[in-house]
Formats: C-alpha cells, sequence, structure tokens
C-alpha cells in the first residue's frame, strides 16, 4: 500500500482513533496510546512507538502512517527564525517558520499549498492553489518543527503560540484548519490552546462569521493593507468579492464575540509610495472610527522586499509616522519588525523559494 493510501494518524481526534482501533479489532486503550505517542511524544513512526505490542506496531505500519510531510530543506536566519520548506507525499510544497523570542515560541504554518488568493503583494500567490492541506498535514508542521528545535519528544521550555499566515487563505480550508486545531488544543497532546492561536484571513467574509460563533475560538487577524476599496481591489482582489463595506460588518460582528481584554488585528503591509501616506493614515483611522471599532489593534508590516514583486519597504520614517497618525486618532497600531528576511520567511515571502545566501541545512 503507498503511503497516500494509508491513514494519517497524526490528523485523527482522539475520538476518531477510537474508532479506527475497534474497526482493527484492537481495545479502545491502544487509542490514547498512540494518540499520546503522536501527539505528546511527537513520534513519527510506529516503531518508535514501543509500548505498543510489536504485531500491533506492524499491523498498524500496514494500514496507517504516523508522517506523510518531509523536510527538503531548512534554512537558518541570522536572528534565529529557521524556514522549513517541506514537500507532501505528493510533491507539493510546505513552508513552516520557526520565530523565537525571548519568552515565547511563535511557529507560522501554512493552511494550504499555494494560494488561490491573488494579493499583489505576496509572493505565495505566484503558485497559485496548488491544494488544501489535511488536518494532520497541518499538525504534522508544528510536530516537526518542535522536534527540529528542541529534539523529539522534548517538552518546550514554554509555550508555543502558532499564527496561521504561512502560505494559504486558512478560511478556505476552514474544515480540515478546525480539525487540527481541535486536535493541537488537546492537554494529553500538543496542548496549544486557542487562546495562543491567532489565523490571519484576507478576508473570507462568511468564516469571519463562522469563526466568531466557535465556542472556544482562536484570535482574529484580518489582512487589509489599504483604506479603500479602489486601493484594495489592486492590492487584494478578494475585496471584489467581499468590499471594505461587508468585511467591516462582519469585523464589527466579530468584535462583539471578543472576551475581555482581547482585541483583534488589522494587518496591514506598508508598501512604500503605494498605501503608506499620511493621506492613507488619516483615512484608515476614519475608517476604523467611522465602523466604531475599537477593540482593534493595527499590525503595519512593512514589505519584504523580493523579486519578481516590484513593492519596496516603506522608509523607517514613514513608517513611525504612519503609526503616529494612526494613534493620534486614537487607533492603537503596532509596528511588526520583519524576521528572517534573509531566508524568505518573512511575511508575503514564503514560495517555496531556495535562500540564495545561506548556507542550507537539509535535514
Ligand atoms: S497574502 Fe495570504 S491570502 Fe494573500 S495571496 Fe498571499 S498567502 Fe494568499
Amino acid at each position: 500500500m503507498k503511503a497516500m493510501e494509508k491513514i494519517h494518524l497524526t490528523g485523527l481526534t482522539k475520538d476518531d482513533l477510537t474508532e479506527f482501533v475497534k474497526n482493527m479489532g484492537e481495545p479502545s486503550f491502544r487509542a490514547a496510546q498512540i494518540f499520546k505517542g503522536l501527539q505528546n511524544r511527537r513520534l513519527r513512526s510506529f516503531d518508535e512507538m514501543t509500548d505498543l505490542p510489536k504485531a500491533f506496531r506492524e499491523k498498524l505500519s500496514a494500514a496507517a502512517t504516523a508522517s506523510t510531510l518531509k523536510v527538503e530543506s531548512r534554512y537558518v536566519s541570522e536572528d534565529g527564525t529557521r524556514r522549513f520548506l517541506m514537500k507532501t507525499h505528493d510533491n507539493l510544497p510546505v513552508e513552516t517558520v520557526y520565530i523565537p523570542t525571548e519568552n515565547r515560541d511563535t511557529i507560522c504554518f501554512s493552511s494550504q499549498s499555494g494560494c488561490p488568493l491573488k494579493c499583489d503583494f505576496c509572493l505565495t500567490a505566484k503558485l497559485g492553489l496548488l491544494r488544501n492541506l489535511t488536518a494532520g498535514e497541518i499538525v504534522e508542521q508544528i510536530i516537526i518543527v518542535l522536534n527540529d528545535v528542541y529534539g523529539v519528544g522534548v517538552e518546550t521550555p514554554h509555550g508555543t503560540n502558532l499564527v496561521g499566515m504561512g502560505a494559504g487563505e486558512p478560511f478556505l480550508n476552514y474544515e480540515n484548519l478546525i480539525k487540527a486545531l481541535g486536535i493541537m488544543s488537546a492537554e494529553e497532546g500538543l496542548f496549544i490552546v486557542p487562546n495562543r492561536v491567532t489565523i490571519s484571513t484576507a478576508g473570507i467574509v462568511p468564516k469571519i462569521r463562522e469563526f466568531a460563533r466557535l465556542e472556544n475560538r482562536p484570535h482574529l487577524a484580518i489582512s487589509l493593507s489599504a483604506p479603500n476599496d479602489e486601493l484594495r481591489d489592486k492590492l487584494m482582489p478578494i475585496n471584489k468579492r467581499w468590499n471594505i463595506e461587508e468585511l467591516f460588518a462582519a469585523a464589527k460582528e466579530f468584535q462583539a464575540s471578543l472576551r475581555r481584554g482581547e482585541r483583534f488585528t488589522f494587518e496591514y503591509v506598508l508598501l512604500g509610495g503605494v498605501n503608506d501616506s499620511d493621506e492613507h493614515a488619516r483615512k484608515l483611522a476614519n475608517l476604523l472610527n467611522r465602523y466604531g471599532l475599537e477593540r482593534v489593534k493595527i499590525n503595519l508590516i512593512p514589505h519584504n522586499s523580493a523579486e519578481p514583486l516590484e513593492y519596496r519597504p516603506s522608509a523607517p520614517e514613514q513608517v513611525d509616522r504612519f503609526k503616529d497618525i494612526l494613534e493620534s486618532k486614537g487607533v492603537f497600531a503596532y509596528i511588526r519588525r520583519p524576521r528572517g528576511r534573509d531566508i524568505y520567511a518573512a511575511c508575503g515571502q514564503l514560495a517555496a523559494k531556495d535562500s540564495p545566501n545561506l548556507v542550507q541545512i537539509t535535514t
């Protein structure tokens, strides 16, 4: 049986696994053992699960698999950021980025191979959509990164934050995304609770509404990048499907679902000479104020220029001015410093590229 025909157990919930072992004629406690082996000990083969009888491990290997992604290359930036270029069983690219900071680690995962949306400033857009990733492929990205950073099964010293901001539009792969997040939140597994997760959307309005209604939901970021429809149509063509008015109506609804002290985020990629003028900043603040979006923060992201994109980053003084104008109008803004720029790991740069100027470490 080929790997792709086998069931990928990393993408099964505990209940799914219980059903699976029952169908194999095994007692249900085996499901708990497998779940722990995959999600807590972060094992990627059944052979390593020595708490299972050998005969059962062999039976498992014949019917199922614990790993489907293969790390093709891994790049380490001078700032400690690591970019992993992986391949699925059907040879499609998946990129994942690890960003260390002093008190926490952040892993930026992909939800699709490529992306169907055509944001003009994004390298991933050039790939088009190759396919949605399965829940197992989403979870496996995190397991691979944690094992690489800390060693197989070694407990992480502090919590892991996840951001769904890698390749793809997460809300166009909603079911698999939500399933993966559910699997990763389990206490006896990776134990990455929704409060540590942020999902970023380019503005799939019906899914923003659905997401708002989730009982135990992660945080939300909406990529905006323009203060009016004319410019947003050009930069993010999804705006022609759901324009700013529709997007903000959904954002307003989402605001009503915020927990005490929680804010949600608008991301604004600053493109030099395109959307970063003082006038753009004023219009943006007015827009937020007009819709009564007070519990929002704006993440300003200086664009990471990379060929063949023709955009250039905003001047650092203009980034500061943009922030000051927003704040003078009562809008909370934060400048996100780019990480891993030298290895094409930064926002909008994920396009299965080799990094020319760094030593490549292949695992
Ligand atoms: S910015 Fe995000 S949504 Fe837009 S094309 Fe790139 S990956 Fe897709």
